[in-house]
């Protein structure tokens, strides 16, 4: 006999009812399959179920609740306790019960590395926290009426297509749309040539996917975007950070890697996350030669395209330089996380094996918000939604630079971020970034200390805070608390450290 709870009961037992329901009801909670605040089905239901009489079963929730398993409210039901009592180890265990030994059943990626660097960063969020960490528009910023409309014009309009699954390059309509987009970025691309990604991230795990065996050899800049990291070291390459200066990359070390033998190269030339810095037009170009020289493909992570406050204007891209190389970007930034949309540009040879991978991946991506964003698109909301969103990012940005000049203590002094939504803040070496970033926390203000972004070698210490998620005044407040943890942590240093005039003999 199945019950609605999928537990199957021997209506030949000749132990009662009320016992083998309880056990078997014990059993899956203390094994988590009935996870804290699961809701129990009704008596009713469960007591039809199981053939017998509604007052059994609510003996059995009632007994539970006793026992601390259950908690049952009124007018809304029985549900499993946040705190149950846990098996106690010498119990015979019981049928279907115990856990799998999930720790050794984990795969290498799961257990890579970079994945658990937030976590180990640790500590309790305040509920008033201001995020200088997060790169999301704050909520104000989205365009949710205007999105509205497209989505509910996509669904008028496209009705069953736009509940479909789409096709696996990504729509026909918001692939021209991208293309032209493209183009007035001094992208030169046809709708043949774009492919819809679920965001960004997944434009990279396609290439990654497509390009990298384990422990195939991936040059990265020495400290660099964390979800880029992860992903690498899930799909088991050998991350090899390559320093760089003013200009970008330091050319004499990629020539060395790449001798040692380079799958790719990846970086972000208009705005390096998390160091903000760009490559010059000059290393560009020196760069794209020496990938052709080296047989290395340059992957190209334009997720901060549009975002360029000072108006100064942005370099040739790499892929303006060079067909070849693998170029991709986001709507995720500039427009709505939430779309998931990203685009990926790729040499027309590598096309058709990156189609496939994203057909393996995910069945292509949500053709609704495809449809909904190339309304968005075609109705022109774009570029005045962008003029709004980098007006506003450019006095975020001034406010929290000047309220940093005020509360940092003297000396501290960064580059002014030109373009994108962060700016780094290079620390001294003796400042444990780790402790300031856990300093912050207590005091209310979320910061990315640089451990979530280096991949050894030379390091460049420091802390990335990002100024589109909060509005000015939260900004200014979040730079005075980060002012007074910058000060705690220096003033901790100095009192550790060994008093200089002890002499050595
Ligand atoms: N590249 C970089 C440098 C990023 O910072 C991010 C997200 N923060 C992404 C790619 C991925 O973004 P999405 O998937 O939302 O497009």
């Amino acid at each position: 006999m199945s019950t609605s709870l999928g537990i199957k009961l021997d209506p030949r037992a000749d132990e009662p009812l009320y016992r083998q329901l309880f056990d078997e009801i014990v059993a899956r909670i203390q094994s988590g399959t009935f996870p804290p605040r699961y809701r129990l089905p009704p008596t009713r239901v469960l007591a039809r179920d199981v053939a017998t009489h509604r007052n059994t079963v609510v003996r059995v929730y009632q007994d539970l609740e006793a026992a601390g398993f259950v908690v049952s409210r009124v007018g809304q039901g029985t549900f499993v306790a946040d705190a149950p009592p846990a098996a106690s180890g010498d119990e015979t265990p019981v049928r279907h019960g115990g856990a799998l030994p999930w720790a050794s059943l984990t795969s290498r990626g799961a257990r890579a590395e970079p994945l658990s660097r937030g976590e180990r960063l640790g500590g309790a969020r305040r509920p008033d926290t201001i995020s200088l960490s997060a790169m999301h528009p704050s909520p104000d910023l989205l365009p949710d009426d205007l999105f509205r409309r497209c989505l509910e014009h996509a669904l008028r309009t496209q009705r069953g297509k736009a509940l479909a699954y789409a096709p696996r390059e990504g729509i026909a309509p918001l692939r021209t749309l991208v293309a032209e987009d493209l183009a007035r970025q001094g992208i030169p691309a046809s709708a043949d040539d774009v492919v819809i990604t679920t965001g960004s991230q997944q434009a990279l795990d396609l290439v990654v996917r497509t390009l990298v065996n384990p422990d195939d050899a991936v040059l990265v800049n020495e400290t660099t975007y964390h979800g880029a990291l992860s992903l690498l070291a899930v799909a088991g390459a050998r991350i090899i950070g390559v320093p760089s200066d003013d200009e970008g990359p330091d050319l004499a070390a990629i020539e060395r890697s790449g001798r040692a033998g380079a799958k790719l190269l990846y970086r972000m030339p208009n705005c390096q996350n998390p160091i903000g810095c760009r490559i010059s037009q000059e290393r560009r170009e020196a760069l794209v030669a020496w990938s052709h020289a080296a047989g290395v493909p340059l992957v190209e992570d334009d997720y901060a395209s549009d975002l360029d406050l000072d108006g100064s204007g942005s370099l040739t891209p790499l892929r303006a330089l060079d067909g070849e190389v693998i170029y991709f970007g986001t709507y995720s930034k500039k427009l709505i996380p939430a779309l998931r949309i990203g685009y990926v540009v790729c040499p027309r040879a590598l096309r058709p094996a990156v189609c496939q991978m994203k057909q393996a991946m995910d069945l292509g991506t949500s053709a609704l918000l495809q449809y909904a964003l190339a309304e968005f698109l075609s109705r022109g909301y774009l570029a005045p939604h962008l003029r709004a969103v980098r007006t506003e990012y450019r006095r975020r940005r001034d406010a929290l630079e000047e309220a940093l000049r005020r509360h940092l203590p003297r000396g501290v002094e960064w580059k002014h971020p030109e373009a994108g939504v962060a700016l780094w803040i290079p620390a001294p070496d003796a400042l444990d970034v780790g402790a300031l970033h856990a300093e912050a926390q207590r005091l209310g203000v979320a910061v990315s200390p640089s451990t979530l972004y280096e991949v050894g070698g030379a390091l460049r210490h420091g802390l990335r805070l990002t100024f589109c998620a909060e509005p000015v005044s939260r900004l200014v407040e979040g730079a005075r608390r980060l002012g007074r943890a910058w000060a705690a942590v220096e003033r901790r240093g100095r009192s550790a450290e060994p008093p200089r005039h002890i002499e050595v003999v």
